[in-house]
């Protein structure tokens, strides 16, 4: 099977402050960050590639080229007459941080409109990685296409994983969101919650709750991360647990999740043993968090140190 790592969803532009009342404009997003860890962990001879629609305006060609030179491929993506991509603001008051969203009529909530690229896209990959997020922005529709091929990837043998990645302000209803973020579990083989959402708003009074609930829907694999507290695997059935690294000065927690997860994969492709693969995790998302911003370049991620 291919070498190719597939990441579907919505990277967004990003605007933060860079004092003097000045804006800095970056792009990010949970998937696409994923992505941008997988690349800067996995070997050279795997591919990793975004899938998601953008529109055909200059910003859409800016995060395209932001994309490539991030050596991540970029052929899969749609591009939509008329469209533009989501754009989200980091505001900063009194050291809290706060986000604004402009994204309802983005590009990316139409990534699914076109069932015939997906399965294109879906049947190049070896593994494919999706969240309740890219879920979350999809018509009812368009999201029961994407679970449909993240099924039948799943049936063909690929690896699909799954961060549920819960945020309420997307869905419709409770609802809704509880019925498609079970499916998307339900569909995939790894899945990758953290706990603080999933006892929020699944009600889960313990970790092993949360590998319960997940494995019972079908999910084969259950890492479930808990911040600080480090992460509870559940793989094939067998249980380990593996503690966070400890952090000097925690700067900015933004992406922690979504670098764990894409350095866990890369490792766990590589060699098969997910607690060393949690451990490795472990290190470079306690570096992502002592940094600022979503996307810490490669240099900083202390690789070589294993
Ligand atoms: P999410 O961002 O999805 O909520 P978590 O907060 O659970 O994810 O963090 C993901 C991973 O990042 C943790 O498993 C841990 O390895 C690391 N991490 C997060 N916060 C800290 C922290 N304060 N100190 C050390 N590691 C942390």
């Amino acid at each position: 099977m291919s070498r190719r790592f597939l990441s579907i969803g919505e990277c967004m532009v990003e605007l933060s402050q860079a004092g003097d009342g000045l804006l800095r404009k970056g792009f990010a997003g949970d998937t696409f960050n994923t992505a941008w860890y997988a690349r800067a962990c996995l070997a050279a001879d795997w591919s990793v590639d975004y899938f998601t629609a953008l529109g055909d305006d200059a910003m859409s060609d800016e995060m395209l080229a932001f994309i490539n030179t991030s050596g991540i491929g970029t052929s899969l993506i749609r591009r939509i007459k008329g469209r533009t991509p989501g754009l989200y603001m980091i505001n900063l008051k009194n050291g809290e941080r706060s986000f604004s969203y402009w994204r309802d009529s983005s590009a990316a909530r139409s990534l699914a409109a076109d069932p015939d690229s997906l399965r294109e896209a879906v049947e190049s990959a070896a593994v494919i990685y999706f969240s309740g997020i890219t879920l979350a922005i999809l018509p009812h529709e368009d999201a029961e296409t994407l679970l449909a091929e993240v099924r039948r990837a799943k049936a063909a043998g690929k690896l699909v994983v799954f961060d549920p990645n819960i945020r309420p302000r997307l869905w419709s209803s409770y609802d809704v969101m509880h019925t498609t973020i079970s499916e998307g579990a339900r569909s995939s083989v790894v899945v990758m919650p953290s706990f603080d959402d999933e006892a929020a708003h699944f009600g889960d009074d313990s970790i092993e709750a949360t590998i319960h609930r997940y494995r019972a829907l079908g999910a084969v694999d259950i890492v479930v991360k808990n911040g600080a507290d480090g992460v509870t695997l559940n793989f094939a059935g067998e249980q380990t647990f593996v503690p966070a690294e400890k952090v000097k000065k925690v700067v900015d927690t933004t992406s922690a999740g979504d670098s764990f997860n894409g350095a866990f994969l890369a490792r766990y492709l590589e060699a098969g043993d997910a607690p060393a693969a949690a451990r490795f995790a472990a290190k470079v998302a306690a570096r992502v968090v002592s940094e600022h911003g979503a996307l810490v370049v490669k240099e900083k991620l202390g690789l070589d140190g294993g």
